[in-house]
């Protein structure tokens, strides 16, 4: 094991005979990383949270904490660093069900020589590196996957995930639930007249200004092209029109860069008793078709 990539080795283990022996074995393999030593979980993980530490060694029976749950409480408190969890004989059991749960390896006490110790120690370490890589890469597509890419707000893949929910809890608890649909006005000559980076540009704009303007708990979408949803639990549609007609007249007078003005209209209804949710959002897009055809630029709830 190279210096450079081994610094510091956290060693949890209340046996001082079993500590001394791995604290030697690593000396003898010319280990030059230091070693923390602790006798109590509870000790480990207020290590953790002030100092950094490459790779920790964890006797799972110590006298705050027994079994398999030693493992899971560290790897709760510190998911970014290996762990490699020292067995007795009798139990080497925990050891593989410890990797299950998310420990990078096991090794049984009296079986340990240097050597063994050392390979497992530069094996947890890389895995580890791939591990949270993998992770990273994972969170990074799930994000992809829900938020649109231009406007940074929920995609539709989210918004039916989340309106499924939604549906539940109003159904369940007999609550309120509103939707606002809009969509820009003539939005295609904003693209011809100006350009489509322009047209990307008013598009982020319009999400910035309604995120400003909507509670936390509502749900802001972009359904598709320039049309939005605004998912509104525990609202009606007369307290969802007000807030349509707010966002409305924010969108007219804001002043999107180089004098460029865009209006949207707004469709809005409420969830009704026992309906389906292609009904409540057909209803909510019926409403918006009816805000184009009396000249857009305005509110219409159905
Ligand atoms: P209306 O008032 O009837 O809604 O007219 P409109 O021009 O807004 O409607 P139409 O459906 O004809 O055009 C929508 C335009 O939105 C066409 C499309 O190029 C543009 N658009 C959709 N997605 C994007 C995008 O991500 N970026 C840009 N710049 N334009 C987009
Ligand atoms: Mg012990
Ligand atoms: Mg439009
Ligand atoms: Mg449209």
């Amino acid at each position: 094991m190279s210096k450079q990539s081994l610094h510091t080795i956290l060693l949890i283990e209340d046996d001082p005979g079993d500590a001394a022996l791995i604290r030697e074995m690593l000396e003898q393999q010319g280990c030059r990383a230091r070693v923390v030593t602790v006798e109590r979980l509870s000790a480990g993980i207020s290590h953790l949270q002030q100092h950094c530490c490459d790779v920790i060694l964890l006797d799972m029976n110590l006298p705050d904490s027994s079994g398999l749950s030693t493992m899971t409480r560290l790897l709760d408190a510190e998911p970014g660093v290996p762990i490699i969890v020292l067995t007795g004989l009798s139990d080497e059991g925990f050891g593989v069900e410890a990797v299950k749960l998310g420990a990078q390896d096991y090794l049984v006490k009296s079986d340990i020589d240097g050597r063994v110790l050392k390979r497992a120690m530069f094996y947890a370490v890389e895995r580890k590196k791939l591990e949270l890589a993998l992770k990273q890469t994972r969170d990074l597509f799930e994000r992809q996957a829900r938020i649109d890419y231009l406007t940074g707000i929920y995609n539709r893949l989210m918004f039916n995930e989340l309106l499924e929910a939604e549906l539940q809890r109003a159904r369940r608890y007999g609550s309120d639930l509103a939707l606002i649909m809009f969509d820009l006005d003539h939005f295609k000559q904003v693209n011809d007249t100006y350009s489509h980076t322009m047209g990307d540009h008013v598009l982020k704009e319009v999400a910035q200004l309604v995120s400003e303007n909507i509670r936390a708990h509502d749900i802001f979408t972009r359904w598709g092209g320039e049309e939005f949803t605004v998912l509104i639990p525990k609202s009606n549609r007369d307290q969802a029109l007000i807030l349509a007609e707010k966002l409305r007249q924010l969108c007219e007078e804001h002043d999107f860069g180089d004098g460029l003005k865009v209006t949207a209209s707004f469709g809005v209804t409420q969830l009704r008793t026992d309906e389906t949710v292609e009904l409540f959002i057909g209803r909510a897009d019926q409403a918006l078709y009816r805000a184009k055809s009396n000249g857009r630029n305005r509110v219409e709830a159905l």
